[in-house]
């Protein structure tokens, strides 16, 4: 992609009412906007790396089996109401329209939610497909909008009123088949964290009024909003709302904490028949009786986590990507663009670099070298390469790690090796 083309403005200014690290790097590199407080424009820098994060975890749930789907974020009322949580969800968009149909429960003013999370639809979708044992277990997983009106949208998009998330949902014909499929799913989010760069700690939570725990993902990050107590033998941790309950580590046996601040990027539940009862959700087995199916659920954030990473992996120049979710591999600077031999010289790399299949930003703006070597540290694309006419002197580029203060001079053939 060349730079001049692109839809893409850096800014020197740092955003006035967000101070954290995420929002202030991520609008001032020009990867998105803000629209409102909690409600963010992906740019097409941003977008490309939010696409990377999502196939990532895309990638990670379809390996275990998982099917994709999409469903509405614009969801009828009467199926929140048959769980409770039309008035129990405090942070349900509700919503009306000016042509109410006759099915609708409620008075025309209300009478739809904007999706917060989608167990009220999952759950009778699942009915027209399962049926006997035969047809469990199964797993579906989407990537898409949720919108929750959060009393405090703040943190750029850690905590977002319009943001996306990963639902997996999972149906099961008895309790060992849930564990055994949470655990594997446990083990899918460890993977994925560690893929985007963030590695995350396995929390015990709350599990609500079905099971003794659900578990969270927590980044360690001192804006996480959460605080954890994190076993010094095993680093098994455990969140602050349970923590007064938990006389030892449940692993290790031991009371030996420290305590950190972290953001939660994902979480998994066993809900085992609290949904399948409300929509009536039931099975026959293989002794012809009828039996409620066992669910689990199970949410990663997405734009949180794209937040997240920018909050771990940043210095006192901008943002500096893990390369699995960089939105391109190499920065190309093209330093004197007045030049024609060196313009000649760079968009030529550029060809060469494209055709090798390596993802390339290409700077060829006519503008300072100050400029551009500031821009390329605060969008902070994982290699830098710089071509001058001092560089083609020696017939070479200069190669820089933006996680590094070192750079060297190569050969377009070794540039091209190392980067392939
Ligand atoms: P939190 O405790 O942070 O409010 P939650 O427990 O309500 O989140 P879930 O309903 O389990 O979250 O959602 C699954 C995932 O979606 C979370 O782990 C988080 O990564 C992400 N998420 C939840 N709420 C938001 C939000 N407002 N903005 C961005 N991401 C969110
Ligand atoms: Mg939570």
């Amino acid at each position: 992609m060349k730079q001049s083309q692109y839809f893409l403005k850096t800014s020197k200014a740092a955003p006035k009412d967000d101070v954290s690290v995420n929002a202030r790097l991520l609008e001032q590199a020009g990867f998105v906007q803000k629209v409102m407080a909690g409600v963010y424009s992906y740019l097409p820098l941003g977008l490309r790396v939010l696409q990377k994060v999502e196939n990532i975890i895309r990638e990670e749930m379809n390996a275990i089996g998982a099917s994709e789907v999409l469903m509405p974020a614009l969801q009828p009322s009467k199926n929140w109401v048959a769980t409770g949580r039309w008035d129990e969800l405090d942070v349900l968009f509700k919503l009306g329209s000016r042509h109410p149909k006759n099915d609708d429960p409620l008075p025309a003013t209300y009478s739809y939610a904007l999706g917060p999370t989608h167990e009220e639809i999952v759950t009778p979708m699942a009915k027209e497909i399962i049926g006997s044992y035969r047809d469990l277990p199964k797993a579906v997983f989407q990537i898409q909008t949720k919108f929750r009106d959060e009393a405090r949208a703040k943190a750029g998009l850690m905590r977002g009123r319009e943001f996306r998330m990963k639902d997996l949902y999972s149906f099961h014909s008895n309790e060992e088949d849930l564990t055994a499929y949470y655990n594997k799913v446990a083990g899918a989010y460890k993977r994925i964290f560690e893929r985007l760069g963030i590695p995350a700690l396995y929390v015990e939570a709350s599990g609500g009024t079905f099971s003794k725990y659900s578990h969270e993902f927590q980044v360690e990050t001192p804006n996480g909003e959460d605080t954890v107590y994190v076993c010094n033998k095993c680093s098994l941790a455990v969140n602050k709302e349970i923590f007064d309950d938990q006389k030892v580590c449940s692993n290790c046996n031991v009371r030996d904490y420290r305590e950190t601040k972290a953001s939660e990027v994902g979480n998994i539940f066993e809900l085992k028949t609290k949904y399948s009862d409300s929509f009536n959700l039931k099975f026959t087995d293989e002794d012809g009786s009828q039996k409620t199916v066992l669910m689990g659920c199970y949410g990663i954030g997405p734009s949180r986590c794209m937040g997240v990473v920018v909050e771990q992996h940043f210095d006192e120049k901008g943002i500096i990507w893990p390369e699995s979710i960089a939105p391109f591999k190499v920065h190309l600077l093209g330093l004197g663009a007045k030049d024609e031999t060196v313009s000649k010289a760079a968009s030529d790399l550029y060809q060469n670099l494209q055709a090798a299949g390596v993802e390339v930003l290409y700077d060829d703006r006519d503008s300072s070298a100050g400029e551009k070597f500031a821009d390329s540290d605060l969008i902070g694309i994982p290699y830098r390469v710089v071509i001058s006419a001092k560089t083609m002197g020696e017939n070479k580029v200069e190669f820089k790690p933006r996680n590094s203060a070192e750079s060297e001079m190569l050969t377009i053939e070794d540039l091209i090796k190392k980067l392939t």
